[in-house]
């Protein structure tokens, strides 16, 4: 807005005076210039349209200057707008309040015309700038607000991105590489809280046949039943069940000793068992079944690595395959 666009506002109940300031702001090249014979239409003006500068009479009758001024600074919207009062030299005590009460400057009347040019052009500038800064604060009000929404929006793919890293893509439970890294948390939390930490590695008897005698697909479908029956077992938060390599799955369970870990995996034994899925190539049940190796250390008591409860529940893995499978073995402490 250039400032001779401005939106003024003559309030005087003197219909020469109003005229008379007028005609010398029409010679100071504003343009828009609006009227009001008294407070009461004052500012009815200025609830219904913009106003940038109000010069503003203070002897007027039913509502004078200052009581208008009082009610223009009260009100959120018109508090902002710029106010000159316009006096008699005899009014000096009202004048003093109205600049108390938050009018910008004041004219004593009979006025000079450059004091007058000066004055308004002075407040204009300032209502401008203000104009402008409050434009500039919404603007960036806007702006942090969209960020805000970005970076909201950012977080949630993020997550999904990273939740679909951790996942095995055909099974829907956690994958290797997530496996690995819970593993190595898991075993860094018991050692620091001093408690158990229990490892299951189970796999699905004879599967090589079973995917030679029904196919690719039925293997896929029969690894997604055992990973979804096991997930059921498997129900604690903390505990984690991952696909660990093809028909290889994997359940690490926190604060877990070798005795809960064992009935934890005799469950997912048993639950994989009673699924039913035909299995005619298998050798030693008509059924889909799993062989089942359980470890368990405290990290605090003894000197290993995580690889340690790996590498324990696969021999313990390979004991079960070699007594017949369809069972659960626990990795016992003698020999180690
Ligand atoms: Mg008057």
């Amino acid at each position: 807005m250039e400032i001779s666009e401005a939106q003024i506002l003559i309030v005087d109940d003197d219909r020469m005076n109003r005229e008379i300031l007028f005609r010398h702001l029409i010679n100071l090249g504003y343009t828009n210039i609006s009227l009001a014979d008294s407070g009461k239409t004052g500012l009815e003006i200025v609830d219904a349209q913009p106003i940038d500068l109000i010069l503003l009479d203070m002897m007027m009758p039913v509502m004078n200057g200052l009581e208008m001024l009082v009610r223009l600074k009260s009100n959120q919207k018109s508090r902002v707008i710029p106010t000159i009062i316009i006096s008699a030299l005899d009014e000096k005590e009202m004048m003093l309040s109205s600049i108390q009460n938050g009018a910008e400057d004041y004219l004593i009347k009979p006025y000079d015309r450059f004091l007058l040019k000066t004055r308004v052009s002075a407040c204009l500038e300032k209502k401008l700038l203000y104009d402008r800064e409050a434009l500039n604060k919404k603007k960036l009000e806007v702006a942090y607000e969209e960020l805000a929404l970005a970076y909201y929006q950012l977080e949630i793919v993020k997550n999904e991105l990273d939740a679909l890293s951790h996942r095995d893509g055909l099974t829907g439970i956690s994958n290797r590489r997530y496996f690995d890294t819970v593993l190595e948390r898991e075993w860094n939390a018991a050692k620091r809280e001093r408690k158990n930490l229990s490892l299951i590695l189970f796999d699905i008897d004879y599967f090589k046949k079973y995917n030679d005698t029904y196919g690719h697909l039925a293997g896929d479908d029969c690894l997604c039943q055992v990973a979804g029956t096991a997930s059921q077992v498997v129900k604690r938060p903390r505990d984690t069940l991952a696909r660990y390599g093809g028909e290889e799955f994997a359940v690490i369970l926190p604060d877990t000793d070798a005795l809960g870990a064992s009935f934890c995996a005799e469950g997912i034994r048993d639950r994989i068992e009673s699924l039913h899925i035909h299995h005619i190539a298998s050798q030693i049940h008509p059924y889909v079944t799993v062989s089942v190796g359980v470890s368990s250390i405290n990290p605090h008591l003894e000197v290993a690595i995580s690889q340690q409860l790996i590498k324990e529940a696969d021999l313990a893995l390979y004991e079960a395959k070699r007594e017949g499978r369809n069972c659960v073995k626990v990795w016992s402490n003698k020999g180690r």
